[in-house]
């Protein structure tokens, strides 16, 4: 370009400037900006349909963004809605039932076990998804973070929540004429999200960490959530410099480098926001590694009050519930020693904590790693995944944090993800539970209540169902219109890829499959047998669509060639119409998808599907589920309300899994699925799929809901992790002090405690008759009372009723004899016939969290 031509642009450039005139809310409609500025909106359709009963198009156009509409929308339109007396009579409504939810207080279940006045849970997640017009979050993890503030705002918990602010967010994807995936990254300015500044002093509050050479500054901000704040913390102030302002641009992106200063900022800098707003929770739950660095800060902290490291450690950990989502370990995040030294140094040398001691925390398998996982776990004394089966391969994954104690004893438990109803359920289904069972929503903790499904006249059911699966259908062509004119595909081309979808006098059976584009979830298994699928698909009398969306990560490549693949088996002359690719998954496309389709497809490889939550929307809109018993399902699943693919035992080959797993699914759609859907008689459906659709309904939605879930958190994590926290911290630390002192000795002399057989027991005994069991122990040093001796007892017989868990009994000291200590017991059989018994002893002591949490173990 030469520099005669620049000019001119300049010129041109110059004359052309924006400004936004934002329009004045009139007085009658003042409350539209608080409500604006409150999630409420984001599971409450009667804030949402006032914003689009004031302007439907912009409303569609500015994406559901509340703030954003409000700059847009024009001053005429505004003053046209505070003149229209049906508006202000809806806007009245919704106000009255927001403030309504809003003054609600805890139910008396929650005063009891978290006492609003002396407790508090603060919850750390690195992404949090509660609507598509706040787009920081990337998929599964967000969603469940997002749901699981709605649910504690829902049953009044005393709750706050701690994340990044991510100025571009996850990216927005489109797929071009080739099937490629192209990520676009646009900036949000805070204005235009549901945020405000957190402000001290008359200025927004700001913390530091020390990061290499240089003080990181973050901004914090608040997020409404109904009864609940969400504090966000954003790099981007002028104190950084110009890279440092980008730390916090987007979610999962950049280096190692950038991920291990976003979590440093996180966890410590999310530490240090809520201690500069005097905010002190009781209980602490670390959702994913991401936010784990918290236990370091909140270490320090501890140790200011005249605690030792591993004293703090220990009031630290007692409070802290980790729970980790990744059933694989390419999952986790793991860093290298020098990048931890370099990144994390600055921060552990101000603050007085041993490097080397903080590495050791995240230590895994000895390779010279800092795994965040690790930190986690050593750092909390209440774990838990996300599932029954994901527990189970948690313990087993993250065993050796527990090195002497087997698997299945380690503290590792779960709690299976659920969904937040009001967010996810249709607003035509809510209104028809209004009227068969108009107190549905304090009810969704009692499945015995939703009984009430079966009630609803079929015909009412299924017309609810057609309606939401129209609506669907019109998206769908909304959406393959833009994209395909977009890649320049003709308009008769992009008719037919619909004809099928919105046929009325067919009304095709469709199935969804719509998640992130990560390998392990398969979202191709379905096309192993192509000319099988094929004659499934097109049979004229019995046609079948399948819908599929979703977003790899833009560095996953066999992610996007997944992509590719549907798209181009999408554009095959046979198979047009019959295969649809959507692009730019995001909250608002998975609200439209789930609530319209006849069936809800998964396909995970077993057993890596963590929980899987879309299934569980899916369900509570009606669709029936068609997944693989893995995550969530392997517990949903019950014979009755949907479908399962047994997976293969996952010691076979993966093609072979893969080639056995495709033919079941195939082999269900032909000879259930497709059969039952079509199945219509004289009323123009199926009878037999409404009444499997309203089992899968009435089963689901009470089991796998989130207020059943943080029910479950309070109960079996913060109630106890509160409690466990005051403890040890009273006295100044004193209960923390001597676990920390016991635990050094129990480390220093476990080496040399050794435990066997006293004498020889009987292998034979009559049912009444009492055996006398005795070890004998070497100490090393430690006393009697430092331990546990305990017998396990297992069956070996099937014949026996059942599976009961192992008995167990404990031995007593019983005096000393040659340098040893005796311990003994006397027990009774508890299994009748043959039954296997073991002796063992760990290091017991009263202040513990749970027996078995030093992993130290040892066997007669
Ligand atoms: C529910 C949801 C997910 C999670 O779905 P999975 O079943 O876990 O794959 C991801 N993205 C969006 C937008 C969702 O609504």
């Amino acid at each position: 370009m030469t520099s005669n031509h620049r000019e001119v642009l300049n010129m041109h450039k110059a004359t052309e400037f924006r400004l936004e005139a934002r329009p004045q809310l009139p007085e009658a409609l003042h409350r539209l900006g608080e409500l604006a500025n409150d999630l409420f909106y984001s599971w409450n359709h009667g804030v949402r349909g006032l914003f689009a009963r004031i302007d439907l198009r912009l409303w569609q156009k500015v994406e559901h963004n509340p703030k954003l509409f409000l700059r847009r929308v024009s001053q005429h339109r505004l003053e046209e809605a505070a003149a229209d007396r049906a508006f202000l009579a809806e806007y009245r409504r919704v106000l009255s039932s927001y403030d309504a939810y809003v003054e609600a207080g805890p139910g008396a279940e929650v005063v009891e076990l978290l006492n609003p006045e002396t407790s508090l849970v603060a919850y750390f997640c690195a992404e949090f998804g509660f609507h598509e017009s706040f787009p920081i979050y990337s998929g599964g993890l967000g969603i469940l973070a997002g749901d699981h503030c709605k649910a504690a705002s829902d049953l009044g918990l005393p709750f706050v929540a701690v994340g990044l602010l991510y100025q571009q967010g996850y990216f927005m994807q489109t797929i071009d004429a080739q099937g490629q995936q192209v990520a676009r990254y646009q900036c949000h300015d805070s204005d235009e999200l549901p945020i405000s500044p957190v402000e001290q002093d008359g200025e927004q509050l700001k913390i530091s960490v020390p990061f290499p050479g240089r003080e990181l500054w973050a901004r914090v901000w608040q997020a409404r959530v109904g009864h609940i704040r969400l504090y966000l913390l954003d790099a981007n102030t002028p104190e950084n410099n110009e890279q440092d302002r980008e730390l916090t641009l987007q979610l999962y992106g950049g280096d190692s480098d950038t991920r291990i200063s976003q979590e440093i900022l996180l966890g410590i800098g999310g530490t240090r926001a809520l201690a500069a707003l005097g905010i002190k929770p009781t209980a602490w739950h670390i959702n994913e590694g991401h936010a784990a660095f918290q236990i370091l800060e909140r270490c320090r902290m501890a140790m200011e009050h005249g605690l030792s490291f591993e004293a703090a450690l220990e009031s630290v950990a007692a409070c802290t519930l980790f729970t980790t989502h990744t059933p694989v370990p390419a999952g986790h995040d793991i860093f290298p020693r020098d990048l931890v030294a370099h990144a994390l140094g600055p921060y552990t040398e101000t603050a007085g904590l041993d490097f080397d001691r903080v590495f050791e925390l995240g230590a895994k398998n000895g390779d010279g790693t800092f795994n965040m996982t690790s930190l986690g776990l050593r750092g909390s004394r209440f774990h838990n995944g996300v599932s029954r089966i994901h527990g189970g391969v948690a313990s087993e994954m993250e065993g050796s944090i527990w090195p002497q104690i087997p698997p299945e004893e380690n503290p590792i438990g779960y709690i299976t993800n659920g969904v937040h109803v009001s967010t996810f359920l249709a607003p035509e289904w809510a209104s028809l539970f209004e009227m068969q069972a108009p107190t549905w929503k304090s009810e969704l903790r009692n499945p015995d209540f939703w009984n009430f499904v079966d009630r609803i006249p079929d015909y009412h059911y299924w017309s609810v169902h057609k309606a939401l699966k129209q609506q669907m259908a019109e998206f769908i062509v909304r959406r393959l219109r833009r994209q395909h004119q977009r890649n320049g595909t003709g308009h008769s081309v992009t008719e037919r890829m619909t004809r099928k979808l919105v046929s009325p006098e067919k009304d095709a059976m469709v199935i969804g499959f719509a998640r992130r584009f990560a390998t392990y979830k398969r979202a191709t298994l379905i096309f192993s047998d192509l000319p099988r699928l094929e004659r499934l698909l097109t049979d004229p009398d019995n046609p079948v669509v399948l819908v599929f969306a979703g977003k790899a990560h833009p560095k996953d490549n066999p992610g996007q060639q997944l992509i590719k693949v549907i798209h181009d088996l999408s554009m095959q002359p046979s198979l047009m119409g019959h295969i649809i690719l959507l692009e730019d998954y995001d909250q608002a496309m998975a609200r439209r998808l789930l609530s319209g389709v006849d069936v809800w497809l998964n396909t995970p490889e077993y057993p890596k599907e963590a929980s899987g939550t879309s299934g569980e929307k899916a369900a509570m809109n009606g669709a029936l589920n068609l997944s693989v018993l893995d995550g969530w399902w392997g517990e949903g699943y019950d014979g009755n309300n949907g479908w399962a693919i047994a997976p293969r035992d996952i010691r076979l080959d993966q093609e072979f899994r893969n080639r056995e797993e495709a033919r079941d699914l195939l082999d269900l759609l032909e000879m259930e699925i497709i059969p039952l859907y079509y199945k219509r008689e004289a009323q123009g459906y199926s009878k037999d799929w409404v009444a499997r659709s309203k089992a899968s309904m009435k089963t689901i939605t009470p089991r796998f809901n989130s207020q059943r879930m943080v029910m479950d958190y309070v109960r079996n994590y913060y109630q106890p992790a509160s409690a466990q926290g005051h403890r040890l911290a009273a006295n100044k630390g004193e209960l923390a002090n001597e676990l920390a002192q016991w635990k050094a000795r129990i480390r220093a002399a476990w080496h040399g405690v050794n435990i066997q057989m006293h004498g020889c027991v009987t292998d034979r005994c009559n049912w009444d008759e009492e055996v006398e069991l005795s070890v004998e122990v070497a100490l090393n040093g430690l006393a009697p009372e430092d331990i546990r001796v305990e017998c396990v007892v297992s069956p070996d017989c099937t014949g026996s009723h059942g599976e009961p868990g192992p008995d167990s009994f404990i031995l007593e000291p019983a005096g000393d004899q040659d340098g040893k200590t005796l311990f003994s017991a006397r027990i009774k059989a508890p299994y009748p016939g043959l039954q296997t018994l073991r002796l063992r002893a760990y290091p017991y002591h009263d202040a513990l969290t749970h027996p078995l949490e030093m992993g130290a173990m040892l066997w007669a």
